[in-house]
């Protein structure tokens, strides 16, 4: 196998997928050197095979469909084709720290992860990496696996996220294998091989500064600068200029992430993308029954990042990035006031995050109520629809979506979306005042409800219909997890043969606990 620079896409082999992967790229994470990762190859999967394949992702790396068929391809994304490459084109597994649960954690790292390279397809660059590909120098205690039941669900929430228009880092494909891995019970062992222009964390920052390392917290700004945000170099200090960009794609996707119902679970500084994509799918979850105090991962005691806690949290999580940054920011002022200037610099830039996600938030959920504009007051109607579904446990997706069934003249279509509360006269004095808002919105009914139905999905990936594509998964039936992603790819569309997945959840779905065992 060569490893060339230069292969035309589309990509027909896992040989030529190989040498694209390991060809070297000027501006990727590999060129920073060896303080920021370690190369080795992926521990050894035993008789590996295709679970789960995303044509679409497949199709952003310009890979044809078929590719996912050929026996090189389970070699190379079960890992085991690296243990031929050359000790140069290795993969690599990066160092970074991070603030774990609020605490700091000191250094942790791609624990099981491997970065296999970068792949260029319509001027689009994308790293590929391995999950659950064997222990690294980072491993700790770890065995540096995933189990299928997390890896399934990475995968289908992944690309879910994706189709909901949130960002977040994708996934090609799962790789399984019977190989056992001990958790809370015996598993099996599985490898989801996930997307993303970078997985460069707010960790990453974190740990070279609190090593004192500031020529490789220099150099990882650097290539974040260059290759992400080079509008950033135009400026008098392009370091603390990156700072409120990376602050508002966060405050954008956490935004994104309340205004679906969804949880993140784990948002640990280390878990926080440079590039506001959401990543490390772990104990994540869709509310179902409306709770504002939600908390979907069942280590979490103390609530730390239950659903009314992720804007927060990830404002927090952005002080802890600019305080990372601070030995970089401020080399245009003087030395005596450098200190000062730049931690004020810093601060004004996490202000930011509360200037950024307040009207992000609010013209989100207006466009959930069918509202073209934003005006005073609607985060009152906002605030009190939300209290009601609290109050009632509402279901949040179905709510959102019977929503676009009331109409602007009458209570007639009312019923759907009323039937999901105890207290109905609270829902009809919200009803009568939502009415009167609509009346002051310039488009009719259908329209409306049109939009409405673009942005509140009929089709999210809950609990329980992931744990129902896993158990079938683990019986090696994989034809739900296909099905599946194929509903939740088109999560606006009616789909009525597939009615049962937009339902409530059953009664069962109730017990069911999602750890950060994974
Ligand atoms: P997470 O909470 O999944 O984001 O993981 C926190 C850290 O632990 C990361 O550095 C992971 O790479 C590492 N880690 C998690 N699970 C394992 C595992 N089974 N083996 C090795 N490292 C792990
Ligand atoms: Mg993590």
């Amino acid at each position: 196998m060569s490893f060339s620079p230069s292969i035309a896409a589309p990509l027909d082999t896992a040989d030529e997928l190989a040498s694209a992967l390991g060809a070297a790229r000027s501006g990727s994470f590999a060129e920073l050197g060896s303080a920021f990762f370690t190369r080795l190859p992926a521990a050894p999967l035993p008789a590996p095979y295709l679970v789960a394949f995303s044509a679409d992702a497949a199709a952003l790396l310009g890979l044809e469909p078929r590719i996912a068929e050929t026996p090189g391809f389970v070699e190379l994304f079960s890992g085991n084709a690296t243990r031929e490459w050359p000790q140069a084109a290795l993969p690599y597994a990066s160092v970074y720290s991070g603030h774990q649960f609020g605490v700091w954690a000191g250094q942790l790292g791609d624990g099981r992860a491997l970065s296999l390279g970068e792949l260029e397809h319509g001027g689009l660059r994308n790293e590929l990496q391995l999950k659950g590909s064997g222990r690294t120098p980072y491993s700790r205690m770890g065995d540096g696996r995933a189990v299928l039941r997390s890896s399934i669900r990475e995968f289908l929430c992944s690309e879910a996220m994706h189709h909901l228009g949130i960002p977040t880092t994708r996934a090609l494909c799962v790789i399984g294998s019977d190989q056992p891995v001990r958790r809370e019970e015996i598993e099996t062992a599985a490898v989801v091989t996930r997307v993303a222009p970078s997985f460069v964390r707010f960790g990453h920052f974190e740990h070279f500064y609190a090593g004192e390392q500031i020529d490789a917290l220099r150099a990882l700004a650097d290539h974040v600068i260059d290759r992400f945000y080079p509008q950033c170099r135009e400026t008098p200090d392009p370091y603390l200029a990156m700072l409120p960009q990376i602050v508002a794609r966060t405050a954008d996707m956490v935004a994104q992430w309340q205004a679906v119902g969804f949880c993140h679970g784990v948002m640990n500084t280390d878990n926080m993308s440079v590039l506001g994509l959401t990543i490390d799918y772990g104990p994540f979850g869709f509310l179902d029954a409306f709770d504002a105090n939600h908390i979907c991962n069942h280590s979490d005691t103390q609530g730390r990042y239950a659903y009314r806690m992720q804007p927060q949290i990830a404002y927090w999580n952005c002080f802890c990035l600019a305080q990372a940054l601070l030995p970089l920011i401020g080399a245009h002022y003087e030395e005596s006031v450098r200190a000062e200037r730049s931690v004020a610099d810093a601060q004004e830039a996490l202000e930011g995050f509360k200037a950024r996600f307040a009207p992000a938030f609010e013209r989100r959920m207006c466009d959930k109520l069918g509202l073209s504009d934003v005006r005073p007051g609607d985060d009152k109607l906002v605030d009190r629809l939300l209290e009601l579904m609290h109050a009632s446990r509402a279901d949040f997706t179905l709510t959102f979506r019977r929503l676009a069934q009331v109409s602007k003249d009458d209570a007639r279509g009312d019923a759907p979306v009323r039937d999901m509360f105890l207290d109905r006269e609270a829902f009809d004095r919200w009803a009568a005042d939502y009415r009167a808002r609509l009346a002051l919105d310039p488009r009719d009914d259908a329209t409306r409800r049109e939009a409405m139905n673009r942005i509140n999905p009929k089709y999210v990936l809950r609990n329980h219909l992931a744990e129902t594509a896993i158990r079938r998964a683990m019986e090696k039936d994989f034809s739900e997890v296909a099905r599946l992603a194929a509903v939740l790819s088109r999560p606006f569309d009616e789909q009525p043969e597939f009615e049962d997945y937009a339902a409530l959840p059953p009664e069962w779905a109730g017990t069911l606990s999602v750890s950060c065992s994974s």
